[in-house]
This record gives C-alpha cells, sequence and structure tokens, in this order.
C-alpha cells in the first residue's frame, strides 16, 4: 500500500476525512500521542487497525469525537458524574468509559458492554475528526507494544506501507496518553494515569476517586496489562535517583560488554558515562520520553533510566517507564 502524507489544509484534510468515511486507516496528531483513525461504525475497518498494529484483539479501543454531541451517539447513559466531567475537563487529555450503544461494535470494546469516549484538547485532532463527521476510533499510531509515536515521522517508522494517510501535524505537546477514567460502575475508578491528575478529577466530581494500579486486578480495562512502550533494546529503571547506585549499574553493564547509556535527570553527575537528559521537569520529561527511547534504542544497546520525581504527573509518567523496563526496576 503506498501511504499517502497529508498536510493541515483544507484539500488533504477532506481527503482525510473520506478515507475514514471509506473504511480506510488514517493517522492523525492529537496533544498526547498520534492516533491511528479508523471509521467507528466500520467493523472492517476497525478491524484492520488491529491488524497494522499488530495488537491484540482483546485490548478495546477508544473512539475520539470532536464535539459532546457526539458522546450521545455512542454512550447509552451519561451519569450525572459524567456529566460533570463532560461539562468541566472535556476538550482534554482525559477518554471516560461509559456504557456503550448497540451501534459500537464488540471488535472496538473486547466485548465489554462500556465503550471509552474521548475529545482531544489538540485543536488538529478536532479539526480532523470534524471533517471524518463519524466517531473515530484510535489506539496509538505505532507497531503494538513500541513506544508510542509523538511525531508523524515516527508513524511513518513503524506503519508506512501499512496504512492509507499520515496527517502530518505537529509534534505531541503531552507526549503520554490520556488518563482513562471509567464512570460505567458506581464508583469513579482511575484505569490508567495521565496528566489530568485525580485532584482535578476529584474537584469536578467532588468526591474519592480510585486509582487502580494493579492493572491484574481490574478486568476492566484490558489494555493495561500487557507490556507496552517498549525499546527494541533491554531497560533498566531506577526510582531513587541514587548516583552511586545508578553509576554502579552502568558500570556493570559495560563490564558485561554492553555500550549501555543513562536516561538521567542530571547527566552532568556521571562524567564519563554516555548521558542523556531525561528532561528538566515533568512536562519535559513526558514530552520527551518515547522519542528519547526510540532515539537511544538506535545508538546504545542498554538503556539505565532514572526519574525520581513525586508529582502527581510524575505517577503517571513513571507508569510508562515501568513498562517500558518491562518491571526492571533497580
Ligand atoms: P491505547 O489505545 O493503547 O492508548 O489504550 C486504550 C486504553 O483504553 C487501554 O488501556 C484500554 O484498556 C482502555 N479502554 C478502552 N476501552 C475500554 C473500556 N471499554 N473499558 C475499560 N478500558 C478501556
Ligand atoms: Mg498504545
Amino acid at each position: 500500500m503506498n501511504t499517502q502524507y497529508l498536510q493541515f489544509n483544507e484539500k488533504d484534510l477532506s481527503t482525510a476525512g473520506e478515507f475514514i468515511r471509506q473504511g480506510k486507516l488514517v493517522a492523525f496528531p492529537t496533544e498526547t500521542v498520534y492516533g491511528l483513525g479508523a471509521n467507528a461504525f466500520d467493523v472492517e475497518a476497525v478491524k484492520s487497525t488491529y491488524v497494522a498494529k499488530g495488537r491484540p484483539s482483546d485490548n478495546p479501543l477508544i473512539v475520539h469525537v470532536h464535539c459532546k454531541e457526539q458522546i450521545s451517539q455512542i454512550a447509552r447513559t451519561i451519569s450525572p458524574d459524567a456529566e460533570k466531567i463532560i461539562d468541566n475537563l472535556m476538550p482534554a487529555s482525559i477518554t471516560v468509559v461509559l456504557p456503550k450503544r448497540s451501534i459500537i461494535d464488540d471488535c472496538i470494546t473486547a466485548g465489554l458492554d462500556t465503550v471509552a469516549i474521548r475529545m482531544p484538547e489538540s485543536v488538529q485532532a478536532r479539526t480532523f475528526l470534524r471533517h471524518c463527521v463519524v466517531p473515530v476510533t484510535a489506539p496509538s499510531a505505532n507497531t503494538s507494544g513500541r513506544p508510542s509515536p509523538t511525531t508523524w515521522q515516527r508513524v511513518r517508522d513503524d506503519l508506512d506501507g501499512k496504512i492509507s494517510a499520515v496527517l502530518c501535524g505537529e509534534p505531541c505537546n503531552v507526549g503520554i496518553e490520556s488518563t482513562v477514567l471509567d464512570l460505567s460502575g458506581d464508583e469513579p475508578l482511575i484505569l490508567r494515569p495521565g496528566i489530568v491528575t485525580p485532584e482535578q478529577i476529584e474537584k469536578v466530581l467532588g468526591k474519592k476517586v480510585t486509582i487502580v494500579t494493579d492493572p491484574k486486578s481490574k478486568v476492566n480495562s484490558p489494555g493495561v496489562r500487557y507490556k507496552h512502550y517498549a525499546p527494541k533494546i533491554p531497560m533498566a529503571l531506577n526510582l531513587d535517583g541514587d548516583v552511586a547506585k545508578i553509576k554502579d549499574c552502568y558500570d556493570n553493564l559495560v563490564k558485561e560488554g554492553f555500550n549501555p547509556v543513562l536516561l538521567v535527570e542530571s547527566p552532568q553527575s556521571f562524567k564519563g558515562c554516555n548521558a542523556v537528559c531525561i528532561g528538566t521537569n515533568d512536562d519535559e520529561v513526558a514530552h520527551n520520553l518515547f522519542e528519547n527511547l526510540r532515539i537511544l534504542e538506535n545508538d546504545y544497546d542498554y538503556i539505565v533510566a532514572s526519574f525520581s520525581s513525586k508529582t502527581a504527573f510524575a505517577q503517571s509518567i513513571l507508569n510508562r517507564l515501568i513498562r517500558s523496563a518491562g518491571n526492571n526496576l533497580f
């Protein structure tokens, strides 16, 4: 397949929207990561998303909308809590899980009776979605399991020749995926942490939210149990920022014959080592995270990362780093 690289002008946006309505796959920018879009009302199109990505079919997809009115086309009921989130927090990097309408096929939800819905904050994303008219399923536009793409060039690296088009927009601002908030049950549950924090959600809802930390305990969000975001080379993750410990790990790897690289908060503390800055604040760390992994895997053969920030957003970044490292922590 010849993948077309489309620009953000009226003509190309019309083409992109037309492609989606014809059942083709179009990758597009959002503020979190690039998404791989398909017409949510076209079962064959949705199924081809799983094939292009190599994604397990029991990992449900998020349906993307450009306006609040579209949500009621997809959700069967909108609870008072859901209404509060939709009115006060959307559009933003948050996904809500609500009871689904029957028009939403089981192949989108992996057989669940609920559907995940997101209205991106990115104006480029919503412009594209408006041109699609229909709601659009979109997982990250990468090969399943790899670090998510935050530029259109990274989408090309993984999916060139496998999808009809890439809408070449801006690099993603946030850099990690949306917060997933399940509002389909009796109590609100955060199934995946993101830039929208529990505190922000609690403020809007006026009640406590539960963060589901152990993915195995929650069958409700099958996607979170997969190894994810992994570079092609092995990775270890330090959680306390202890310079001596990190240096020790690095030296041992060198002794074993590796050409390792440190991805750390203060590379200047590691004289004589290959060392790259992970970011000077949480926003920067998230923004560069997946791109850093994709750059470093080409130049080295082992990544030793360290991240010790303790903010609410840092917990969301850590969630990704731990999966990238395949839980190889020290
Ligand atoms: P991804 O598209 O890979 O960024 O991931 C989508 C995330 O949303 C995964 O963690 C899914 O498990 C989650 N998700 C999608 N649909 C549902 C649903 N109906 N119920 C719970 N979680 C969902
Ligand atoms: Mg993904």
